[in-house]
């Protein structure tokens, strides 16, 4: 409470704000599965468990994670398989999944010009958010100043910037208190300064509600996620937490800095997880369960040789 002019004001606390609503809800998948006509098995019969908090969903193009979000955000069917929040059945019950989802698909829709309150405000009323305008307008605005847009709140979402409008996309899914964010391949397009408010903000929001970050991109994992799982082809291949994800490779990571002629050589010769331009120079990580010799030295594997690996692998098995 702040005092001024010996009048009482409120501040603001984690509590005011609709997300900050603490939820200690877990996400339990099993044995999902989804072929499309075509014939296409997108999900293959995957189990996990997603707990409060940052959940990375970590898989190449085409490896399921769509189907995998339109299917927990009731957009689609799965042939077989559960999906459990606390005691709510996902597949069958959607209408009250819908009350407690906030989405952010990989596509938004056309961005209208009107300002951001406008726009949000009407969200609101149609998500049935507030049960008054008074109280609406609170809402929204907090939701503004939560997402960093509150001074540009007048300006129109047609012209704001990619990170601003992913931040945008983020308020109008957390409108009505949701228990489980999903959100599809967010950082996409971003330059690297709105990708750090970016992951702040989804961070914040994971310490109240489950959150699955659907994404591509190793960094996304490696910077936000307590938990991740990979997928590809349909199949799990790793659940559990980076680092644990970096421990299954502990000692059989081996580096070397190259020529590009010799990395023609090596990409036949030995079993080459990665290779990163390091000042124009090729920088090849090979999976070894003995020293390679060669000059290669043993590295402390990243989440990108788990990722690789663990693609390579089931590719190999298929
Ligand atoms: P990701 O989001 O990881 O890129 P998707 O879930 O979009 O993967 O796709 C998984 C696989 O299913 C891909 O092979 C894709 O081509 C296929 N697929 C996705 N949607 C459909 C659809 N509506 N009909 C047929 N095949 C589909």
């Amino acid at each position: 409470m702040l005092r001024t002019g010996g009048r009482l004001f409120h501040l603001p606390t984690r509590d005011s704000f609709p997300f900050f609503t603490k939820s200690r809800m877990q996400l339990v998948i099993q044995n999902l599965s989804k072929t499309y006509t075509g014939g296409v098995r997108a999900l293959d019969n995957i189990s996990m468990t997603i707990p409060t908090g940052m959940f990375g969903l970590l898989g190449p193009n085409g490896a399921g994670k769509s189907t995998l979000m339109r299917t927990l955000a009731t957009l689609q069917n799965a042939d077989s398989g559960s999906a459990m929040l606390g005691d709510l059945d996902i597949l069958n019950d959607k209408k009250r999944v819908r009350e407690m989802l906030g989405y952010l698909p990989q596509e938004f829709g056309v961005y209208p010009r009107t300002s951001a309150t406008v726009l949000l405000t009407h969200l609101a009323t149609l998500k049935g958010v507030g049960r008054s305008s008074a109280e609406r307008r609170e809402i929204v605005e907090g939701l503004l100043q939560r997402v960093n847009l509150f001074n540009v709140r007048g300006k129109s979402v047609a012209n704001y910037s990619g990170g601003m409008r992913q931040r945008f996309g983020i308020a109008q899914a957390l409108l009505g208190d949701p228990k489980l964010l999903i959100v599809d391949e967010p950082t996409a397009g971003l330059d690297p300064g709105e990708r750090n408010r970016f992951y702040n903000l989804l961070s914040e929001v994971g310490e109240s509600v489950v959150v699955i970050l659907s994404t591509h991109i190793v960094e996304d994992v490696k910077e936000l996620c307590t938990n991740m799982s990979i997928i590809h082809n349909g199949r799990l291949l790793f659940a559990g937490s980076p680092s644990q994800a970096e421990a299954t490779l502990g000692g059989r990571i081996w580096a070397k800095s190259m020529s590009k002629e010799e990395l023609r050589t090596c990409q036949v010769e030995m079993d080459v997880i990665s290779s990163k331009l390091i000042e124009g120079r090729p920088v090849v990580h090979v999976y070894s369960e003995d020293d390679p010799g060669k000059g290669f030295e043993m590295v402390a594997p990243n989440l990108e040789d788990v990722f690789f690996s663990q693609i390579k692998r089931n590719i190999r098995a298929a």
